[in-house]
């Protein structure tokens, strides 16, 4: 399967990577085009940034939903241009990006010879802090409000909500495909603010990997979500030993405790 485009409603596009399964965003107003997360290296993102300008000629805005590499090393071909994203994203970029890279870089040598060489060479552009914990972007004719919404698979995850289409595009706080990752996550925090981001009422969510997907598929997630968060207080208060409530998860197989 090659990327492709999905016109999830009217100018509310979404499209799909083979690599990692990721999912990213676009967003078309009459004045200015949305485009949410980057890709992860400075050669994927100048790839979408082609994609983009097959859809549009407007100028760009982009919003970065969390620090993953994935979601937000290929910023630099779409300079210059506002890049949204929360403080604690620019935080957790500055803090976390020469390791996030050491670390994947490491990971694609032995599979994606290419890969690594363009993401060892990627620098990646520190966003603007502007969404605290909200802002909203005007694309001329149509708003997109950029939200934190609480903690969950990053201290810092933002969504971006088209409000007129019915859709959320959630990073990373859904997964579709693949189980939730837990690697800087908050567990306990997770659910509320998936029960948040359905609470915005959409009709189609956008997760950060996989198809686009129902608020009663993200309903379910975020249930199972509770779920880990409930084993998570168990092991925290010492009333259930960490390897018995690992076994217990909705997610087998998948580390959610340290
Ligand atoms: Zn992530």
């Amino acid at each position: 399967m090659s990327a492709h485009w999905c016109e999830l409603a009217e100018g509310v596009l979404a499209r799909r990577h083979t690599e990692l399964d990721l999912t990213t965003g676009l967003v078309l107003g009459t004045e200015r085009a949305l485009v949410i997360d980057t890709r992860g290296d400075e050669r994927q993102g100048a790839e979408l940034a082609a994609a983009v300008r097959t859809v549009t000629t407007l100028p760009i805005v982009v919003a970065i939903t969390h620090t993953h590499f994935d979601h937000c090393f290929g910023t630099a071909a779409f300079l210059p241009c506002p890049v949204h994203a929360h403080p604690g994203c620019v935080a957790a970029l500055r803090a976390t990006a020469d390791a996030q890279r050491a670390a994947w870089v490491a990971r694609y040598r032995l599979r994606d010879a290419g890969t690594a060489e363009a993401l060892a060479a990627t620098v990646p552009v520190v966003p603007d802090g502007s969404v605290d914990p909200a802002a909203v972007v005007d694309l001329g004719g149509r708003s997109v409000e950029l939200r934190h919404l609480g903690r969950g698979h990053t201290d810092h995850d933002i969504v971006a909500h088209v409000r007129d289409a019915g859709v959320v595009f959630a990073g990373d706080l859904a997964e579709q495909g693949a189980p939730p990752d837990f690697g800087d996550a908050f567990p306990q925090d997770w659910p509320a603010t998936l029960t948040a981001l359905l609470g915005l009422g959409p009709r189609i969510v956008v997760p950060g990997h996989g198809e686009p997907m129902t608020p009663a598929e993200v309903a379910d997630q975020r249930d199972a979500l509770g779920r880990i968060a409930a084993l998570h207080a168990a092991v925290a208060t010492g009333s259930l030993d960490a390897a018995e409530a690992q076994r217990r998860s909705p997610f087998p197989g998948v580390r959610w405790s340290s």
